[in-house]
């Protein structure tokens, strides 16, 4: 731990990561990090960098699949105040990296301002809502991004606009760099018919979601074609593999048992993966991330 002396309160060792995420699966982190200011985390970022230790951050873990033997290097998760902020600022809404992205809809909405709404329900932090560029329908959390403050892994603080920002087809490639806060530019709407609209994208998308220990989508959509579509086609609904099964109602969601593991739920992607492409030619392309 001498590495980190100057950090030690905020620095754990061999910290277990399942239950940081939805899948509730995983092995430890051997280092993990909550620091409670910017400036300790870009000194911590830029301490790992001068020590060639790895990095990773995450924000609830619902997009992750943390392996059975843990990660290797320092974990960070911002749940600090000063990474959990929330502000409107005119047409905008300003949130930290950390803020649950739900309660930033939310707020948004109750300030009669549109543009979000369409993302309620999904889990997940604002940083992880950009990394990965959250979406439901044609509705992504890109389109309305204007600026993002960043940390880079030599610890220095800069900051994006939409312009210099590119998103790819699903992510925004963060390139090993920390979302510290992000601002949103919004639309005036009444309040009281947003928030009906808000109330129903809700109830619709909490009855499309598996119930139980799950993590989102496992396979993006290949174009122009459904992957929980090809996973039926493929006759795997309810197909199992230890304690991860896939589940009915939606087969692009794995959901996990009592006594599953991380390789329970490994071993059941590589079984779609591989019967998806026998019998409907298809290559599945992975949305979650395995860590
Ligand atoms: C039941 C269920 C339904 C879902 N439905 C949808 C859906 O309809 N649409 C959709 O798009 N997604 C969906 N998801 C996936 C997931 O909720 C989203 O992708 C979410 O935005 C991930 O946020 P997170 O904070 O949990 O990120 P994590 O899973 O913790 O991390 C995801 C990625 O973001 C990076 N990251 C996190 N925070 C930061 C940060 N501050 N700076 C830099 N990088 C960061 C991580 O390193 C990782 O690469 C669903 C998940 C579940 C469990």
């Amino acid at each position: 731990m001498d590495r980190f002396s100057e950090f030690k309160k905020n620095i754990r060792r061999q910290v277990p990561l399942a239950m940081h995420t939805w899948f509730q699966l995983g092995g430890v982190a051997e280092f993990f990090a909550e620091p409670k200011l910017e400036e300790e985390l870009a000194a911590l970022l830029k301490r790992c960098r001068e020590l060639q230790m790895p990095t990773r951050t995450f924000g609830y873990g619902s997009n992750i699949i943390v392996s059975d033997a843990g990660v290797r290097g320092m974990v960070f998760r911002l749940t600090a105040n000063c990474f959990t902020d929330i502000r409107i600022e005119g047409n905008a809404i300003v949130a930290g990296g950390g803020a649950k992205f739900g309660r930033v809809i939310t707020s948004a909405v109750h300030a009669g301002l549109s543009g979000i709404e369409n993302l309620i329900g999904i889990p997940g932090t604002v940083g992880g809502a950009i990394a990965v560029n959250t979406c439901a329908g044609s509705g992504t959390v890109s389109q309305r991004i204007q600026k993002l403050r960043l940390v880079n892994p030599f610890g220095k603080i800069m900051e994006l606009t939409s312009k210099d920002i590119s998103f790819g087809a699903d992510e925004f490639d963060l390139q090993e760099m920390i979302l510290l806060e992000a601002v949103f530019e919004l639309d005036e709407e009444d309040p009281t018919e947003l928030s009906k609209r808000m109330q129903k994208n809700w109830i619709i998308r909490k009855t499309t979601f598996p119930t139980g220990q799950c993590s989102g989508h496992i396979f993006k959509n290949p174009r122009g074609e459904s992957a929980s579509e090809l996973i039926e086609r493929a006759g795997l609904k309810g197909a199992r593999s230890g304690g991860a099964v896939v589940n009915e109602r939606n087969p692009n969601f794995i959901v996990a048992e009592p006594e599953c593991t991380s390789a329970d739920v490994l071993r059941l992607i590589d079984l779609i993966r591989n019967q998806v492409l026998d019998r409907t030619d298809t290559e599945l392309e992975l949305h979650v991330q395995i860590w």
